[in-house]
């Protein structure tokens, strides 16, 4: 048998895409060194286009409502209350999810394993190209042949070292601690995104879904205690006291950088996710990044395999810049957080949050002059809704007269309070527009692919 798709490696991401590739119709397998998916702990917010992904993905209903909705962002010195914003979120156009969603990476990855056949403990240890198809070595002896592979293998992914693919790091030498936590405290716990300055800004909390809530922690060293940490919040909350009622994960991780030279091999073998591009976790982008990278990548498989239509090449191109801006906004805000020329390291953080807004919202991503569709109404529903991740949408206004639409093309006629009336909106599987027609405008369908 051969596979459409080996994907290797079922974190969030690779889960992600094989879920959108079997939605696609492919024959996929994936593999996972681990005997389990993630049970706590790592990213823990979905951001704006994110949730519109997920809708795309028809996953929206079910992940939406295990989340909490946060837009807000508070600076509090000495026990004050500085400022509060959320314009950046407010200001979006065309969203009607205007926040991030506070939900465990553990909750993402459950839901989807559930909808999967993972086969786990098994791990790839070696890929041949071979006469336009890929074989795959597992670490249990067997060989397993694809038209194409994904490694969605991680920071260290073996894919990408395999291939010897460039990957320097950049190591600012700043560690973080990350405490999830119920807490006792008199400080007011709300549903916000919470800076805190003292000598610097070492301290951020952020809210989650359930009781919990986690701190972030800028150590600037690599071994140290809990005590350690908890001194480090006590001295950024004070005078409002604090103790843990119940900790549910601790770790730490040191900022590293980079974006991988390529993230194809002969547009046969891919990398997505942490395995092509790792940062700080500031601005909530490694995750979203990683799943945004699986919607741009699987439809083009798709595609090719059963229409043959080409745009792998694309893949690459469109998503290596989206990483390297990544790499700069998080870079930004992580160092801001211990230097600052004024002294006001919250507030400059802030300020690069407004700035990088784009990033952190995921609503500015975009490839050349491909923009995303604006979510709009249809009838009693919105477009986000109608689109099919497995086809082009063609949006159409009036009673233009189409022929010899083909299959992959599903069309959408709009009405009058659609931004997009009196034109011809072809929407890629993904939701950026492909093209816009005018209205009188042939339609050269074959021409735009
Ligand atoms: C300690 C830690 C804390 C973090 N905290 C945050 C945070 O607070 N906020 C945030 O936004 N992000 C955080 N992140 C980053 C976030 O978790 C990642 O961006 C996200 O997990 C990337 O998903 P992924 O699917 O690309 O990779 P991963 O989640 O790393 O998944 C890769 C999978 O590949 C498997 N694998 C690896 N090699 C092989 C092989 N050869 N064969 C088969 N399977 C293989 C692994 O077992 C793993 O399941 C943190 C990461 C770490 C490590």
């Amino acid at each position: 048998m051969i596979y459409d798709l080996i994907i290797s490696g079922a974190g969030p991401v690779g889960l992600l895409s094989a879920y959108l590739a079997q939605k696609s119709g492919l024959k996929i397998m994936i593999l996972d060194k681990a005997g389990a998916p993630l049970k706590r702990g790592r990213a823990d917010a979905l951001n704006a286009r994110t949730l519109q992904f997920l809708e795309l993905a028809g996953l929206f209903n079910e992940i939406y409502p295990l989340g909490l909705p946060c837009k807000t962002s508070s600076v509090f010195k000495q026990g004050q209350f500085v400022s509060r914003q959320s314009e950046w979120w407010d200001g979006l156009e065309g969203c009607y999810h205007k926040h991030f969603l506070m939900l465990g990476q553990a909750k993402i990855e459950k839901i989807l394993n559930e909808k999967i056949s993972v086969r786990r403990e098994v791990e790839l240890i070696d890929i041949k190209i071979k006469n336009d198809l890929c074989v795959c070595t597992l670490s249990n002896g067997e060989s397993l042949t694809s038209q194409y592979v994904l490694g969605a293998d991680g920071a260290r992914s073996f894919v990408r070292s395999h291939f010897n693919i460039p990957f320097p790091l950049n190591r600012p030498e700043i560690v973080w601690a990350v405490l999830d936590a119920e807490f006792d405290t008199d400080f007011p716990m709300n549903p916000e995104i919470v800076v805190f300055q003292s000598e610097t800004s070492d301290v951020a909390k952020i809210p989650r879904e359930g009781n919990i809530e986690r701190f972030y922690i800028r150590m600037d060293k690599k071994d140290f205690k809990e005590e350690e940490v908890l001194s480090k919040i006590r001295n950024a909350i004070a005078p409002y006291k604090i103790k843990i009622k119940r900790r549910s994960w601790f770790s730490q991780f040191s900022v590293k950088e980079s974006v991988a030279e390529n993230y194809s091999i002969e547009n046969k073998v891919f990398l997505a996710g942490d395995a092509c591009h790792v940062h700080s976790v500031n601005g909530g982008q490694g995750l979203n990044t990683g799943l945004a990278d699986a919607v741009n990548l699987i439809w083009k498989i798709q595609m090719k395999i059963n229409f043959s239509i080409d745009l792998l090449k694309t893949y690459e191109s469109e998503r290596i810049p989206v990483a390297k801006s990544v790499i700069d906004s998080s870079g930004a805000l992580v160092r801001a957080t211990k230097f600052s020329q004024s002294g006001t390291h919250a507030h400059d953080y802030m300020k690069i949050v407004e700035e990088r807004a784009g990033n952190i919202t995921g609503m500015g991503i975009h490839y050349k002059d491909q923009r995303r569709l604006l979510d709009f109404k249809v009838g009693s529903t919105r477009i986000y809704s109608l689109l099919d991740y497995t086809k082009y949408t063609l949006l159409t206004s009036g009673d233009s007269k189409l022929e010899h639409i083909p299959e992959y093309i599903q069309v959408i006629k709009m009405d009058k309070t659609s931004p997009y009336f009196g034109k011809t909106v072809l929407v890629r599987p993904d939701s950026y527009i492909q093209k816009i027609f005018d209205q009188n405008e042939e339609l050269k369908l074959n021409m735009v692919f």
